[in-house]
């Protein structure tokens, strides 16, 4: 654990509260993300001008790691004192009544569901933590045991209750009179561990001893021992696993969808979750559950284990297959069968456990975590964040796992515990509270070939405001990293740039490998790089413009289509192929012929894609643009003045005389308006069809 730095922590009781929070929520093994929380208790005038005693607890929704003193609710000792003397309280009662103590209503986060547990402990600043080392002792069968022998009287021990109201209940009875003297923090068992203390710093201190002995014992517990077992399967090869995972990753996606939970999804496959979830007894033990009730919440009640058919990993490390993009072919396709039939019965198996636990209706997203011995944890989220906190609580519970195996035995609630806590509403808020706007594009992947500039950046822009995840690809790698910047920086996690050179196809299969690596899929292609035609007749039209205008309008979008469908395909869940044709593959363009007949053959082989995809529910459209303003077009104007004796004014002016809507542009956000429309699900009975954005009776199609 990180020590206390007296520079950094500065004097006045939140400031201090504030760094303890931080130290802790630094550390993975103490707490995990959102999860864990801190409280001071002081005096302070509330918005009377009156001063009283008050907690200022961690609210609901914000994390250790990044808190500031605006996330932390302040509330009424005094009032929350009553809180503990009632008999019994609904979720929502509890709720309100804690809502009824705040000091600052319209400042403060609403309160945590842990709450009480920081006001009945009476003592000036208290920590509690999900930590590795205590939940290595506590989710085992002989928890109080393994407490008593390490700490002695120093630790108090309470035994499982569900958090919330029963929590604070049964801590307000057993510590009627004070907790025990000398003790100095408090293990609840298969929860976590709250430690105290007078300053920040012994709170601090007493938290990181007692978390140091736990370590300690749960060290020597485990030296020399395998706890999961020897290997049962050897992790492949890093291309090769990749190259597999990226073959894998999108029937997991789709299978997930069909069966209503719509996710992205997150690989964690390094060295130490590999090497964990290949021993042979990984699965017995992951069964019974995660390491504390919230880890339900984020990652899911227990995991699938995939029994990975051993001759496909077998065959692919026997090939010693490198980065090829053919990974997905003959070696992946028993792993596809067995992942399929694996989610299917987990998903029957769920269906009864709900049942039998009285709930009629199964939440969505009944699996966050699918282990592949050999290939990694696949965690599942509404979004790439989520599914990051999912790999980050399931990391943390497999080394508890261990260190509880070590111990003892790993043990978690019962069935009915676990699927109270799983289908608690004020849990379930949770979930609501991360969500960002729920816009057309929420929870679709969309990848955006031509993403650095004009018609590709806006709508980059505008699917991103439509909530959804991009892969920015473009020849200017800086450009589209720019972009990719400024959403993360609205919407973390959302956006992530890749080169590729177009005119390449292995460069756009790579593209499409690490956007499926990156979210599990792709649901939607927007095809618009450009490049400027060079004006010739047809008499002198030389051979290199015709490939240049060939690569990036036709065989790039031939490329990318391949790489798309194949993903789509996988998914089984439709898909969105769209196209930017532009006015010239309907018009010919003076002396533009190379750029017309390249937009021309395009939109040729979309309305076959249209036709051969559409069982599939993929669709295929074209967008047909005209004068966007970009820099593209800019660029045009300028030559076309030039060639015609003109001014540019002039020449724009022109093209607002022949424009049926007298514009000589068009605003790339118009075109990014069309495309959001043909990606979203509104378009799903419109497949083969162009939609003319600017342009005029010239431009119409025919
Ligand atoms: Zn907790």
């Amino acid at each position: 654990m990180i020590p206390w730095n007296y520079a950094d922590a500065r004097k006045d009781d939140i400031s201090q509260l504030v760094y303890l929070s931080n130290l802790i929520g630094a550390d993975p093994d103490l707490v995990q993300p959102g999860g864990g929380n801190t409280s001071v208790k002081l005096e302070e005038p509330d918005l009377f001008g009156c001063t009283v005693r008050a907690l200022a607890v961690k609210g609901s929704g914000t994390d250790l790691r990044t808190i500031g003193p605006s996330g932390f609710t302040h509330l009424y000792l005094d009032r929350l004192a009553l809180l503990a003397g009632r008999e019994s309280l609904s979720d929502e009662e509890m709720m309100a009544l804690m809502r009824a103590c705040m000091l600052f209503p319209d400042r403060d986060p609403v309160p945590s569901v842990e709450t009480p547990l920081h006001s009945l402990l009476p003592y000036r600043f208290v920590a509690h933590t999900h930590d590795v080392a205590t939940l290595s002792l506590s989710d085992t069968p002989h928890a109080r045991e393994h407490v008593r022998r390490i700490f002695g009287k120093a630790v108090a021990f309470l035994e499982y209750v569900r958090p919330g109201f029963p929590l604070a209940k049964r801590l307000a009875e057993r510590f009627s009179e004070g907790p025990p003297r000398d003790a100095i923090a408090l293990v609840m068992e298969k929860h976590g561990l709250a430690a105290w203390g007078d300053t920040a710093q012994e709170c601090y201190e007493r938290l990181r001893d007692v978390i140091e002995k736990a370590e300690a014992y749960v060290a020597e517990q485990s030296s020399r021992k395998r706890v999961f077992g020897p290997s049962a399967v050897a992790p492949l090869a890093d291309a090769a696993r990749r190259d597999l995972a990226a073959a894998v990753l999108p029937v997991i996606r789709g299978e997930l969808a069909r069966q209503g939970w719509r996710a992205v999804l997150y690989l964690d496959d390094s060295a130490e979750t590999l090497e964990a979830i290949c021993d042979e007894r990984f699965a017995e033990v992951a069964a019974r559950g995660v390491m504390t009730p919230e880890h339900i919440l984020r990652a899911g009640v227990r995991p699938l284990v995939v029994n990975s058919p051993e001759p496909a990993v077998g065959a692919q490390q026997r090939a010693g297959a490198g980065a090829t993009s053919t990974a997905g072919g003959l070696v992946a396709a028993p792993l596809h069968d067995a992942i399929r039939e694996a989610m299917g019965r987990f998903h029957a198996d769920y269906l009864r456990y709900a049942k039998t636990n009285g709930q009629d209706h199964p939440i969505p997203d009944y699996l966050k975590t699918i282990v592949v011995p050999g290939l990694g944890v696949i965690c599942a989220g509404r979004d790439r964040r989520s599914a990051l906190v999912a790999a980050a609580c399931y990391r943390a519970t497999m080394r508890a796992m261990a260190g509880a195996e070590a111990v003892e035995r790993f043990e978690f609630l019962s069935d009915a515990g676990a699927c109270e806590m799983e289908y608690w509403p004020l849990e379930r808020r949770k979930i609501a509270e991360g969500a960002g706007t729920r816009g057309e594009l929420e929870d679709k992947a969309a990848i955006i070939i031509g993403a650095a500039s004009g018609i590709g950046r806006a709508t980059a822009e505008r699917f991103a405001a439509a909530g959804a995840h991009l892969v920015l690809v473009d020849l200017d790698l800086d450009g589209a990293a720019a972009l990719a910047d400024g959403i993360n920086a609205a919407t973390p996690e959302r956006a992530f740039a890749a080169a590729a050179n177009v005119a390449d196809p292995e460069a756009v299969a790579n593209a499409f490998r690490e956007a499926v690596l990156r979210f599990g899929g792709i649901d939607v292609l927007f095809y618009s790089p450009g490049v400027a035609p060079e004006l010739h007749s047809v008499a002198e039209m030389p051979d290199a413009e015709i490939e240049a205008q060939m690569a990036v309008h036709f065989r790039g979008a031939v490329a990318a289509t391949r790489e798309a469908a194949r993903v789509m395909l996988e998914q089984r869940t439709g898909g969105r192929l769209i196209y930017n044709a532009s006015k010239a593959a309907f018009v010919p363009g003076e002396r533009a012929a190379a750029y017309g007949a390249a937009k021309a053959a395009l939109v040729h082989y979309v309305r076959n894609a249209a036709s051969e995809l559409g069982r599939h529910g993929i669709t295929a459209n074209y967008i047909n643009a005209d004068a966007v303003d970009t820099p593209l077009f800019r660029a045009l104007v300028r030559e076309r003045a030039q060639e015609r004796g003109q001014t540019e004014e002039e020449t724009l002016a022109h093209y607002a005389e022949r424009s049926v809507l007298r514009e000589a542009t068009v605003p790339p956000e118009a075109v990014a308006e069309a495309a959001l429309w043909l990606a979203s699900d509104h378009s799903a009975h419109t497949t083969g069809c162009v939609i003319t954005v600017g342009g005029g009776a010239e431009g119409f199609p025919r």
